[in-house]
């Protein structure tokens, strides 16, 4: 067996489609959405991901706002500018480039960020909704993956799901996302003991664990789906997943190349998630002048 290769920069570019036709619809209420991006000192992979997340606002028609602080900033000063744009209405996604120098609190970063305008989903509220099936924004890359199995038509209920890594930002919010789409879900990460038996019940298996060749052939299922959204750069300056690409897609149905698969869609849906903020704050406010109109005519 072969497996397809499921192609994200294509289903990118046809979400990033849809995103345009919404950000016009919006221009015919007079609304821009707006994404304010915070970058804290001068890390240069995080200072390529705010160019490019800029780069693809615009390209939607997303008006963006760029923060720059340097790396010895007090927290105290890059609070105040989000408590600024948690009140600006131009503003409609606040998203806090991470990682973040080590004197600040990520918790205290992150909670100050609105709740409407947390575009990347990692207020503690937007994670307990994922808990509860009632997200305001999923967060970007597993929603992304989620997407990426929609397009292809994969269906998730009743499969089983192995998630290789459980942290805040992929692992776990993955595996609530397909749990509350009736997959039945296994998380392992580092500590897990022999990982091949659980990986190899997998039906659909997502691997996030930033470990080039974790994955080999004789730990996956003959059929199975994979999702593989590490992203590690090897010496020689290539860039792999953490799945044996070659070897697995020989028994794969599906499978996920690094690049162009899952990396695409985390911008994608983050341009999305601002988005649905901004329609959701034109929609609440064309009701509020409903309410006055109705109480200004009676
Ligand atoms: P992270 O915070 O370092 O978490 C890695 C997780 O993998 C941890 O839960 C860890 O277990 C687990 N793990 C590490 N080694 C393992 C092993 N040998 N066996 C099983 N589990 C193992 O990383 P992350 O932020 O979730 O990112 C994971 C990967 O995805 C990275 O390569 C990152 O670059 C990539 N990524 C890609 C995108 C995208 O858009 N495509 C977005 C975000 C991240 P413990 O919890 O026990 O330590």
């Amino acid at each position: 067996m072969i497996a397809k290769i499921i192609d994200g920069v294509k289903i990118s570019a046809s979400i990033r489609a849809e995103c345009k036709a919404r950000v016009e619809r919006l221009a015919r209420q007079n609304v821009v959405p707006g994404l304010a991006v915070i970058l804290i000192g001068s890390d240069p992979a995080s200072t390529v991901y705010v160019r490019n997340k800029i780069r693809a606002c615009a390209e939607v028609g997303i008006r963006s706002f760029r923060f720059d602080f340097s790396a010895d900033t007090e927290p105290d000063a890059v609070i105040e500018t989000i408590e600024e744009l948690n009140q600006r209405a131009d503003v409609h996604g606040i998203l806090v480039q991470l990682p973040l120098p080590l004197h600040f609190s990520l918790s205290r970063i992150l909670h100050t960020i609105s709740v409407d305008k947390d575009v990347d989903g990692f207020h503690l509220y937007n994670v307990g909704g994922l808990v509860v099936g009632d997200t305001v924004f999923p967060p970007c890359t597993p929603y992304g993956v989620v997407k990426l199995l929609e397009y292809e038509g994969i269906p998730v209920e009743g499969r089983n799901v192995i998630v290789v890594g459980a942290s805040n930002i992929v692992g776990k919010p993955m595996a609530l996302m397909l749990m509350q789409r009736d997959a039945t879900v296994c998380i392992c990460h580092a500590k897990t003991r022999d990982l091949a038996q659980f990986t190899i019940l997998a039906d659909i298996l997502v691997v996030a664990a930033g470990r080039p060749n974790l994955i080999i052939p004789q730990m996956v299922r003959t059929g199975a789906v994979v999702i593989d959204v590490g992203i590690n750069r090897l010496p020689d300056g290539r860039l792999v997943g953490d799945v044996d690409f070659e070897g697995v897609r020989e028994k794969a149905s599906y499978i996920t190349p690094v690049p162009g698969g899952v990396g695409p869609m985390t911008v994608t849906m983050l341009l999305s998630n601002t988005i649905t903020s901004a329609e959701r704050m034109a929609q609440s406010f064309a009701r509020s002048r409903i309410k006055d109109l109705a109480s200004t005519s009676t």
